[in-house]
């Protein structure tokens, strides 16, 4: 049985929503740039539609950037998209492909063109041989202590043979192990999977439409192994990276492809 997201254990209640939703406005008034406070303002409306009771003048933001919007939206579609899963007799996998060459400083940030990535994305992810249908979202993370903004995709799809086929041809079809030189604290892990667990379907899909930037802080452990941990992005950083996912639809950022291989 699909179990809802709504019963997920950890899915945000409406009211920690509207304070994370909050939180943002407030970081995005601290930059004192008109995008910035142009999407604060929005996102101020959206908090105020809200607080309407029975028929509701104006609409929600519906920017991606909007935890409150963001929460609506997967509350839509994470259920669909188990049922999918749960519904097919395969197992599947949580893949995750991490394009070292795309990497980018902080200032290159809005000449990040996600379009014309996601486009060469797919073309690889074609010729490699993948079959659907594949779920799929883009993800940026900010890694410290060398300041880069590190795109990469989660995609979910079928655990077969011909998919692990797949994976090692497109692991093949590049030299991956470009290294950017200005980064030397990351150890390079390109590409990961594992299979999801009987029972975990709904944490998986909703971990990827999550949309929470975040800094990755690289060190090395105590053994000498390199180790990264995780943290919540703050200030400049997440203001700025808020603006940037607003100007991006859910169509942009997700990647759909049926049991057909159509997008
Ligand atoms: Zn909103």
């Amino acid at each position: 049985m699909v179990k809802s997201i709504v019963k997920m254990n950890g899915f945000e209640t409406p009211e920690k929503a509207k304070k994370e939703t909050k939180k943002r406005i407030k970081w995005l008034y601290k930059v004192d740039e008109p995008a910035h406070r142009l999407l604060a303002g929005r996102m101020e409306d959206c908090i105020d539609y809200r607080k309407q009771i029975g028929e509701k003048i104006g609409q929600p933001c519906n920017s991606r950037a909007c935890f409150l919007c963001n929460k609506d939206l997967r509350e839509k579609i994470v259920d669909e998209y188990v049922e999918l899963i749960d519904g097919d007799p395969r197992d599947y996998m949580l893949m995750t492909i991490i394009p070292y060459q795309l990497w980018f400083k902080h200032h290159e940030l809005d000449d990040f063109n996600l379009s014309r990535v996601k486009r060469e994305f797919r073309e690889q992810l074609k010729s490699a041989g993948f079959q659907g249908p594949i779920i799929g979202m883009f993800e940026m993370d900010f890694h410290t202590p060398d300041e880069v903004w590190g795109p990469h995709f989660h995609l979910i799809l079928p655990y077969t043979d011909r998919n692990q086929r797949a994976y090692k041809n497109y692991q093949n079809m590049k030299n991956w192990s470009d290294a950017i030189e200005f980064a030397p604290h990351i150890s390079h892990r390109p590409f990961h999977h594992e299979r999801i667990k009987e029972g975990e379907t709904t944490e998986v899909v909703s971990y990827i439409h999550k949309m929470m930037p975040r800094e990755r802080t690289h060190y090395m452990d105590k053994d000498g192994k390199p180790n990264s941990r995780p943290r919540r992005l703050k200030d400049r950083l997440f203001a700025d990276s808020l603006v940037k996912i607003d100007q991006w639809s859910y169509a942009t950022l997700r990647i759909f492809w049926d049991k057909k291989g159509r997008w």
